[in-house]
């Protein structure tokens, strides 16, 4: 048993401390952007050695060195290629480790036997800093007991590595929360060994190309050979047995409720609050606020925090976030912690299309439909279309928007002046609109083996909660105002101020599961990206 010290980094001299236990062969654990890791000088055989035994890390699974200078790549590298210093400039400082072959100056403890060794470059300020004042690359796997999930607060590290090892540098907690993308490029394709918060797509657009190992979604077959070492062991595992319910947010939603007695359940905020009025309620032990059900950066950032939170139940039941883009990274760590272990909730893709007015998305959802054979739902059309016919929401509307009724139908000139001018007045419209356009959703969607939803306000509306999968359309801001005035026939102050009451371009790379941009370009590549939002 060793006396942890646990030391700030508010502290610039506890800072200096920990580098100092880290350049005499000690072992500190440290706060990163994605997890807390375990360092140790990458250079010391002995320090790296005492970190398998902390961690009872098993003895050929390797670990990641953390550098703050780019110049430190030569050291441990044999050839920095092209396509690695493009990946650097693009996300590093950032959450991607890079695997290359490695020199004789990387000692065999770090790389477990392989030839080659995984390198990231770290944005957490705490973490350069110490990496800086300690003056030599640290090796660092994630500070939890192997197997268990990966620490992304203080409190975890102090759980497992308290009495493990000389010192604990507090910082927070972690802002990405799972750990980095682990992409090889000692091949011409980048190959994604473990997806993080940059995401296939994202590399892609850097090289041109890259693709993600079969392993990472399916697991390991039988006999097959681990391209990563890490790949082949029980992960980010609670003690308690993990299940997993993948699909729509709202089908999923229906499997966790029925989560049996003394288990813990783990769902998104849309439904968590719908949970505790659920009279079942006093049945499980514990229910874990995931974030909003189309908000990946939360997803990562609480999953191990829930994960731990919930151990010690029967079983913990477990809304699993979509797997695309953004997502792939806690789906993976969830599928490792649950062994595989789920079961699809929804049967055929529903595929949302969203973006702002004049993005192109309708024309990107036409040419999905045509690539899958899947028809499409026009919210637009599909609202008009209700107003038209003078049914229920013609009515709700009327009554709460006495002084737009022309003769028992809706003036929508009226309509849209009062709701341009009024936050209040646009909100309660909306809680009609949305749900009357989303019944119609659900309906198209149980009529179908498969569609496409062109929907503006797919999230508000709360018909993303329908979606397998969720595609944002994006372009540049000269192309949306052409289109738009050419469109609907308006001039450039009147088609800027519509593009300007919208989200911009974040929001959709925040919310959607994948982001094109489309400028004109439209089908690059559609056939590839159809054939991932059909994945279930
Ligand atoms: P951790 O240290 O807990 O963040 O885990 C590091 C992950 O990166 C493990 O899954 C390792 O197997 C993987 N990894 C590290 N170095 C390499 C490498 N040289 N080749 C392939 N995978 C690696
Ligand atoms: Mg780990």
């Amino acid at each position: 048993m060793i006396k942890t010290r646990f030391l700030s980094g508010k502290d610039n001299n506890e800072i200096a401390e920990a580098a100092q236990i880290l350049a005499r062969g000690g072992l500190c654990a440290i706060p990163t952007e994605t997890v807390y890791g375990l360092a140790a000088d990458a250079y010391n055989g002995k320090a790296v050695a005492k970190i398998f035994e902390a961690k009872g890390r098993p003895q050929d699974n390797p670990l990641i060195v953390h550098i703050e200078k780019l110049d430190r790549l030569y050291d441990l590298w044999e050839e920095v290629p092209e396509r690695a210093l493009k990946l650097a400039e693009a996300f590093w400082p950032g959450p991607l480790t890079m695997v290359m072959t490695k020199t004789d100056k990387v000692p065999r403890e770090v790389s477990c036997g392989l030839d080659t060794v995984g390198v990231r470059f770290p944005e957490h300020p705490i973490a350069r800093k110490v990496i800086q004042l300690a003056d030599t690359p640290l090796a660092a796997p994630s500070a939890n007991l192997s197997g268990k999930p990966s620490p992304t607060t203080f409190a975890h590290v102090k759980e497992d590595m308290d009495g493990r090892i000389d010192a604990i540098l507090e910082g927070g907690d972690c802002f990405v929360g799972v750990e980095s993308t682990v992409v090889d490029i000692t091949g011409d394709v980048a190959r994604i060994l473990r997806p993080g918060a940059i995401t296939e797509e994202m590399i892609a657009d850097v090289l041109g190309n890259a693709f993600t190992d079969s392993a990472v979604e399916e697991g390991l077959k039988e006999g097959e050979k681990p391209r990563s070492p890490g790949m082949k062991y029980r992960h980010y595992a609670p003690a308690s047995p993990v299940k997993l319910f993948c699909g729509a947010p709202d089908d999923t939603a229906k499997k966790v409720m029925d989560a049996p007695a003394g288990a813990a359940v783990i769902c998104f905020n849309e439904y968590a609050y719908g949970y505790e009025y659920a009279s079942r309620l006093s049945a499980v032990s514990k229910v874990s606020p995931l974030g909003n059900s189309w908000d990946h950066a939360m997803h990562a950032r609480r999953i191990f925090d829930a994960l731990r939170s919930c151990d010690g139940a029967t079983a913990i039941y477990v809304q699993c976030p979509r797997r695309m883009g953004a997502g792939a990274g806690s789906v993976n760590r969830l599928m490792r912690a649950a062994g595989f272990n789920f079961e699809k909730c929804t049967q055929y893709p529903v595929i949302g299309v969203t973006g702002r007015s004049g993005s192109g998305k309708s024309y990107i959802a036409k040419l999905l439909s045509e690539e899958l054979g899947y028809p499409v739902f026009d919210a637009d059309a599909e609202y008009k279309k209700m107003l038209e016919s003078g049914g229920e929401m013609t009515r709700k509307i009327l009554q709460a928007f006495p002084s737009v009724n022309d003769k028992g139908k809706v003036d929508r000139r009226a309509l849209a002046k009062i709701v341009f001018e009024d936050k209040a007045a646009k909100e309660l419209l909306e809680s009609i609109t949305h749900p009357c356009v989303a019944e119609k959703a659900s309906e198209f969607i149980k009529n179908s083996k498969g569609c496409i939803l062109d929907v503006p306000l797919l999230h508000e509306s709360g018909i993303g909660r329908l979606c397998t999968a969720v595609l944002g359309v994006i372009a540049d801001e000269d192309v949306k105002l052409q289109r738009i005035m050419i469109r609907d026939g308006i001039d450039v102050t009147m088609a800027k101020a519509r593009l300007a009451a919208q989200s911009d371009d974040k929001f959709y790379y925040d919310s959607c599961d994948i982001t094109v941009r489309n400028n004109g370009e439209g089908s690059k590549n559609l056939s590839k990206l159809a054939q991932k939002l059909i994945k279930l």
